[in-house]
């Protein structure tokens, strides 16, 4: 009796917990508009900001364009005419709109003897807006890597060119000699219980490693499952959405055991890899297009200044296929062996090549070039607050010319420039200023490393930076096909719903930092006066490879807005006439608008 009543009672509750499962279930479908701010009506901003805000036009943007962008600047590459003409561009116009100089003291020259003869004091050094920095220009660099494998008497050598055997982009001049090590894709994933460094000592040493991970193409592979495929065979992304390979595990794991260096082989088994093949592609980006002259220049900051922020520590040696096989061939082992064991395992083969030592000589020629980051600013108003700077840059550079060929670069970064430059021409309309100071920043040396952005993070102009908003590629728009594309390269999927709803003529990408979920609220509150279809995503980590990377390594909250990145991306190609005013006018007065709150909050 007693189970046939508790039989009957849960019969009875069993649709009640169905129910309640599938409302569960309903809850727990995430909001496909939870990264999207789609405005179409807007509202009219306060008065508070309103001057300011109205002079930001689509019109006087392009208008500075066309100068910054015109074929008499050669493409701006740093340390070029061209960048200096710009830059002088730039300082001008921050001085016809009173936008105070926040770079280096200058002293006027010849001043010292003219004054001495005519007996006047010596003028008083003032600040201009030029912040100088130096660079070493790398002109050259020749090289030789040789493997020696020795037991007793017993003694075999082989030696390697740059450029064909390996690639190594050292700075200055660098010699190291080391025994080598195996350690297959150089992984510790201990979900999988599979770590390749265990019992290894690789301190001081080479370390010979296979990129990517086991399985790849494999679809039963424990690698190509979930998070795991995400973290080992992420989407092929474009240059600057990359993480900095010191950020990969692949390369922590030797850097933090003390490695000399990692000797890098391409996991893909197709001859196309291999260095030769790769070096000359490098130079250009696809077969309709053409091989440009010569190659681009190379600088890094003198000694070096913010490399440690970035963790770039451990030299990395792309070697081929050919060269590995030469090198493992002296202990009678090969890569396609080694691979297939690894594969078929899931075990770890790693060794140390007994009695093998490899030597890369590296010599570079070089010379110190002078560039400057432009940098203005307007003073806060409260008399405490002023002491802390909204950084608002993009990048001045670009990739200059190559032969005959020149790199106008109006979207990049020429569009986040002039839009720079038309906040701090609205801040200093605007007849109310924020409480905290504004410093209007044009950095050099982008295109080669971040190279200004890095520079300033190390010598700010004030010295606590509060937020850094950063417009790199603000000027071209999608199409619907590129939007769906675009969703799968920043990693999420835009559902069929959304893109339905979405504009691809007013649509901006806007990363910021997770750590302040302040700057998601103020941004998208602003988005209400401007009517930007956006999609708006908050990480950890300042990923990508452009100028807000610097503040965000040094846990300064960031912003970054980047539209379209087009076919014309670092090509020739990327001209004025083919910019979006609306759409530039429109995500200029958003920075400005969010800005203005970030100052004042
Ligand atoms: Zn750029």
């Amino acid at each position: 009796m007693k189970k046939t009543l508790l039989f009957i009672l849960i019969l009875s509750l069993l649709p009640y917990s169905l129910a309640i499962g599938q409302q569960e279930q309903a809850e727990e479908k995430p909001d496909p508009m939870k990264n999207f701010s789609l405005v179409d009506e807007t509202q009219p901003v306060s008065e508070k900001v309103k001057v300011g805000f109205d002079s930001i036009t689509g019109k006087d943007t392009v208008t500075y364009l066309k100068f910054i962008s015109d074929d008499l600047l050669e493409g701006r590459d740093t340390a070029s005419e061209g960048y200096d003409i710009a830059a002088l561009y730039a300082a001008t116009m921050f001085e016809l709109w009173g936008i105070k100089p926040a770079g280096d003291m200058e002293r006027p020259s010849m001043d010292f003897r003219r004054m001495m003869m005519q007996g006047q004091p010596p003028a008083q050094a003032k600040r201009g807006y030029f912040q100088n920095i130096a660079f070493l220009e790398t002109l050259g660099s020749e090289g030789q890597a040789t493997v020696t494998w020795q037991k007793g008497l017993m003694k075999k050598t082989k030696s390697f060119s740059p450029d064909m055997d390996y690639t190594y982009r050292a700075s200055g001049n660098q010699s190291m000699t080391a025994p080598v090590v195996f350690v297959g894709y150089g992984i510790q994933e201990p979900s999988l219980k599979f770590d390749e460094y265990k019992n290894l000592d690789v301190k001081g040493k080479f370390v010979m490693m296979l990129s990517e991970a086991p399985g790849k193409g494999d679809p039963e592979s424990p690698f190509n499952q979930g998070e795991l495929k995400k973290k080992y065979f992420p989407e092929r992304q474009p240059r600057m959405m990359r993480r900095r390979r010191s950020t990969s595990p692949k390369f922590k794991v030797p850097t933090d055991l003390g490695a000399e260096a990692v000797l890098l082989v391409e996991n893909s088994p197709d001859e196309n890899a291999d260095i030769a093949r790769q070096y000359l592609n490098s130079q250009r980006i696809n077969d309709e297009r053409p091989i440009y002259p010569g190659t681009r220049r190379r600088m890094s900051l003198v000694d070096n200044i913010g490399r440690s922020m970035f963790g770039d520590s451990i030299p990395t040696i792309r070697i081929s296929r050919k060269m590995a096989n030469e090198i493992l061939g002296m202990v009678d082992h090969d890569i396609g062996t080694l691979k297939g064991k690894i594969e078929g395992t899931l075990k770890s083969h790693s060794m140390a090549l007994q009695g093998v030592s490899l030597s890369v000589k590296n010599k570079t020629e070089s010379k110190l070039v002078n560039s400057m980051n432009v940098l203005g600013y307007i003073e806060g108003s409260d008399p405490e607050l002023k002491n802390e700077a909204v950084v608002i840059g993009g990048h001045l550079d670009h990739l200059g010319r190559r032969g005959d060929y020149i790199f106008n670069g109006a979207d990049d970064d020429g569009s986040g420039s002039v839009g720079v430059m038309e906040i701090a021409e609205a801040f200093a309309k605007n007849p109310v200023k924020p409480k905290r100071s504004i410093v209007f920043a044009l950095w050099t040396g982008e295109e080669k490393g971040l190279l200004g952005s890095r520079y300033y993070v190390a010598n700010p102009f004030i010295e606590k930076t509060a937020v850094n908003l950063n417009l790199d590629m603000i000027s071209r728009v999608y199409d619907k096909e590129m939007l769906a594309r675009s969703g799968r390269r920043w990693g999420i999927e835009v559902s069929k719903e959304v893109l339905e709803k979405i504009d691809p003529k007013k649509y901006v990408n806007c990363s910021f930092d997770a750590n302040t979920p302040v700057i998601e609220e103020i941004i998208r509150k602003n988005n209400n006066h401007v009517g930007l279809h956006m999609r708006i995503t908050g990480s950890k980590e300042a990923t990508g490879g452009s100028d807000h990377a610097p503040f965000g390594q040094a846990k300064i909250p960031w912003t970054f807005f980047i539209a379209a990145m087009t076919e014309d991306y670092h090509q020739p190609s990327d001209s004025v006439d083919k910019v979006s005013a609306d759409l530039m006018e429109k995500i200029i007065r958003l920075t400005y608008l969010a800005a203005f709150d970030l100052a004042d909050k």
